[in-house]
């Protein structure tokens, strides 16, 4: 391998940096983090090989997570961390060595761009894209472990309405892998609100070695956590982004005050 090719880089000079962050200092006990935020894709990337069509829908971004996640950062005081480019550069909740962490496929099309890259490729995409975004939420757990401050790890998520032709029913999901004390009280207090459908780790579930921002940074700390995802048809409008928030917002806190009572 070259010198040259070992200094590939992604990111071009200009370009807005690998995460957001907000309200850093947020007196919340929930820090939400974004894994899918935005289907934005470097310059030097172009589209990947793909139509412009493939690069807004799911398969680029979780289409509304950010909105909706800002409006509970906001109404929490919580603090955000955000991934600022496409899940289709590098999947910032998949583990780097697994095969969907720059994924060949996304859903039923391939990913010319992402098939047969360089080994230096992949390493300039894990060093500007998925470590500077991960290392801000290290950075912030372990600031709020050493202030004592207690912490609950929130991941916001949507999801398709359709995936490979089959529809989904459930209105949202609340998931989690080895650690479901604090999501059961949060599936819990969804649930109340009998006009919605809330899955319980269904479509999917949190999978070690798989995924990855829920088992490296909470269940490794032993700091509650949960995902949650909304059918991004609900809200894809503002309309639906605000009383989603509200809805989460009010079953976070519910949830929060039942979990403190077991503390
Ligand atoms: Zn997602």
């Amino acid at each position: 391998m070259s010198t040259d090719a070992q200094r590939c880089s992604v990111l071009s000079v200009g370009e807005p940096s690998a995460f957001l962050a907000e309200r850093r200092k947020g007196k919340s006990s929930f820090v939400i983090a974004v894994d899918h935020a935005s289907a934005r894709i470097p310059r030097r990337l172009g589209d990947l090989g793909l139509p412009p069509t493939e690069l807004e829908r799911h398969v680029a971004w979780d289409i509304g997570a950010l909105a909706v996640a800002r409006l509970i950062s906001e109404a929490l005081d919580a603090p955000l961390v955000a991934q600022n480019y496409s899940r289709l550069v590098i999947d910032c909740n998949r583990y780097p060595d697994t095969e969907t962490s720059i994924p060949a496929t996304a859903e039923l099309h391939q990913v010319p761009g992402n098939v047969g890259i360089s080994d230096a490729e992949i390493r300039a995409r894990r060093e500007e894209i998925f470590e500077p975004y991960h290392n801000a939420l290290t950075a912030l757990l372990e600031q709020r472990e050493s202030d004592n401050r207690p912490t609950i790890l929130f991941a916001q998520h949507t999801m398709t309405d359709v995936f490979k032709g089959v529809t989904r029913e459930m209105h949202a999901a609340v998931l989690y892998g080895l650690d479901r004390r604090f999501a059961g009280f949060a599936l819990d207090a969804l649930r109340e609100n009998k006009e919605f459908v809330i899955a319980d780790n269904e479509p999917y579930t949190v999978v070690q070695g798989v995924h990855y921002t829920i088992p490296f940074h909470a269940e490794s700390r032993g700091i509650p956590n949960l995902e949650i995802e909304i059918r991004q048809d609900l809200v894809s409008e503002r309309a639906g982004q605000i009383a989603w928030a509200e809805r989460i917002c009010v079953a976070l806190r519910a949830a929060e005050r039942r979990f403190r009572t077991l503390e």
